[in-house]
């Protein structure tokens, strides 16, 4: 099932900080948030009755909402694990941090709390401010600044964000942030990057994303392991399980039971895992990215028709690179992706329908991730990032 053809996404390879590192931190704060989860297991069972009162045929219409502060602090706080980031605790450092910079974000998380902004935002929202002025509340630097630009976001009085008295502020200028964020359509299934370039129109608008991983670290440390919670963008916070996109900005390609699974001992060539689904079930981007690959992979060189196992390749599939040395691939689908090369996709957007060209006995989703250009275990990678393929 693996195609003739391997592409590779290695540009990570020289960040400054190991791709590889943040993502084992990023396992490791999923089990502290597994522990704390734990604790709040009976009440989730008492929320589970609500659960299933509430979640009865919603999750269709919610499936793809465009975003909305959430209704319900305490079954947002249950459901997706997060703890009120306020409340004096003492401050962890992360990376090189300052307590200076790491309160600062702290004020930033907790403004995002208060307006109910989902955690995402708060990603967002530190990521710019990291780009922005280091996390320093920057008063006006004379001639050596740029424009007018004030405080933790560089906002500018001439264009109508407040005064420079009050852009100083740092939940003034967090408020500000927040306000016109939540005013982007569909800004949760953007890239962290086009999400701040929204708000902000920077004159470099690139320079958000290189921040991300710290951002999720320093969110992560704030809300004790919080951050990959799932995070939804419907109405109900409860019910868009499991269509939502995480925190950390993935979502299931698909939903549906897991067949064979990664590198199994009886497949131990098996670089994917099978997701069990009709024909023309849609297939979804599980995070924001490029499309890098749409091609049709089969010995038979046709992929307009169902394969079997003894066509070799993945038929129609297609890869989307995620940068922070992310790639995914997805096998076997119906007929030519609705996607083309160079496509920039949200996560959660529709790449193709489920089929069974190539390498395949019957209609599934293969679906691959790769870390460095290495298949790694997706189910282990996703349930990572809060978007379990096990519902
Ligand atoms: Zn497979």
């Amino acid at each position: 099932m693996k195609p003739q053809r391997t592409l590779t996404d290695r540009s990570a390879r020289h960040a400054g900080s190991s791709p590889y590192d943040q993502y084992a931190r990023q396992l490791a704060a999923r089990r502290r948030a597994q522990r704390t989860g734990k604790r709040v297991m009976i009440m989730l069972l008492v929320l589970g009755v609500f659960m299933a009162l509430l979640c009865g045929g919603l999750l269709p219409a919610l499936f793809f909402d465009s975003s909305s502060p959430l209704e319900d602090e305490q079954l947002q706080a249950a459901s997706c694990n997060f703890n009120n980031p306020g409340g004096g605790a003492e401050l962890g450092s992360v990376g090189n941090l300052s307590k200076e910079q790491m309160g600062h974000a702290r004020t930033i998380v907790d403004v995002g709390w208060e307006m109910k902004v989902p955690s995402r935002g708060w990603i967002v929202a530190i990521a710019t401010a990291m780009q922005e002025s280091n996390l320093r509340n920057l008063a006006h630097l004379g001639a050596r600044n740029d424009h007018d630009s004030i405080g933790l976001f560089q906002q500018r009085p001439s264009q109508g964000w407040g005064s420079e008295l009050q852009l100083m502020d740092p939940r003034y200028t967090s408020r500000k942030f927040y306000e016109k964020l939540l005013t982007v359509p569909n800004w949760q299934q953007l890239e962290v990057t086009v999400a701040a370039q929204r708000v902000q129109r920077s004159a470099f608008p690139d320079a958000y994303a290189k921040w991300e991983s710290l951002a999720i670290q320093v969110v992560d440390e704030l809300t004790r392991g919080g951050t990959y919670g799932r995070v939804s963008y419907g109405a109900n916070p409860m019910c868009a399980d499991p269509g939502v996109v995480s925190a950390s900005g993935w979502v299931v390609p698909t939903t549906g039971p897991v067949g064979s699974g990664f590198r199994t001992r009886e497949r131990p060539q098996h670089n994917g895992v099978d997701v069990i689904v009709p024909r023309y079930t849609s297939i979804r981007a599980a995070s924001a990215g490029t499309v890098v690959t749409v091609l049709c992979n089969a010995s038979t060189n046709n992929c307009d028709v169902d394969g079997s196992p003894q066509v070799k390749g993945c038929g129609w599939y297609v890869e989307v690179s995620h940068g922070n040395g992310f790639m995914t691939r997805y096998c076997h689908m119906v007929k030519q992706p609705s996607v083309k090369v160079g496509d920039r996709v949200t996560a959660g957007q529709l790449l193709g329908e489920v089929g069974s060209s190539g390498n395949s006995s019957g209609p599934h989703l293969h679906y691959e991730v790769h870390f460095q250009g290495d298949p790694i275990n997706p189910e282990e990678f996703m349930s990572a990032q809060g978007a379990p393929m096990r519902a």
